[in-house]
């Protein structure tokens, strides 16, 4: 079996929010670290895995619904480099009006798997609790419509068993689930910054 570590993000928020940095330095910030370490099951090199398009992928709940897994080997993960920090976030709240306040039964997240933290006026950091995501898309399809699709889906290696004929595959609408060589298995558009 093949070992695939995946490039660590931390440290990537605080670049790119340099504004931000003092301030953020104290929170612990893991971003997609917690991707750092995880294997590639069961592939050898130059052998292909699944794993989603994240430019592709409308949140359309079938990749909840058809892994053989359950929870599901799809999880929900936060591209911190690209994230606004808003205070209104509507991967995380339920309604698009001003004013909307986390606490009112109006979270997004069916499992309660986000939560936020307060950085600075008016800035907000989303952490996803992958233990309660079962990869549903409900946020990923809020910060796609009206934020910068910073939360986006990922097959998670560590779990999945990387079958031959992946229903996901076959039920997802909008041909976001694709091979990759299992030398990159994931597909995040801040990688390579
Ligand atoms: S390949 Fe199998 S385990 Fe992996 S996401 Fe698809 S159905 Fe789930
Ligand atoms: S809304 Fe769905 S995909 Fe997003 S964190 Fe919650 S369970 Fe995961
Ligand atoms: S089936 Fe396709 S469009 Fe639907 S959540 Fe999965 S990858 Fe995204």
């Amino acid at each position: 079996m093949s070992k695939i570590i995946v490039p660590s993000q931390e440290g990537g928020l605080l670049g790119r929010r340099g504004f931000l940095g003092h301030c953020l330095r104290g929170l612990g910030v893991v971003g997609l670290s917690g991707l750092t370490g995880l294997l590639v099951r069961g592939s050898e090199a130059g052998s292909t895995v699944w794993q989603i398009d994240p430019e592709r992928c409308i949140g359309c709940g079938n990749c909840a619904k058809n892994c053989v897994l359950k929870p599901s080997a799809v999880k929900c993960v936060h591209e911190y480099k690209m994230c606004g920090y808003c205070e209104l976030c509507f991967g995380y709240l339920a309604d698009v009006r001003p004013g909307d306040t986390p606490g009112a039964g109006n979270e997004r997240c069916p499992t309660g798997a986000i939560s936020r933290s307060f950085v600075e006026q008016p800035y907000y950091q989303y952490t996803i609790d992958e233990q309660k995501c079962y990869g549903c898309g409900q946020c990923v399809k809020g910060c796609k419509a009206f934020g910068n699709n910073s939360l986006i889906l990922q097959v998670r290696h560590d779990r999945c068993v990387n079958c031959n004929e992946c229903a996901i595959a076959r039920q997802c609408p909008a041909q976001a689930f694709v091979r990759v060589p299992a030398g990159r298995p994931y597909l995040l558009r801040t990688q390579n910054e």
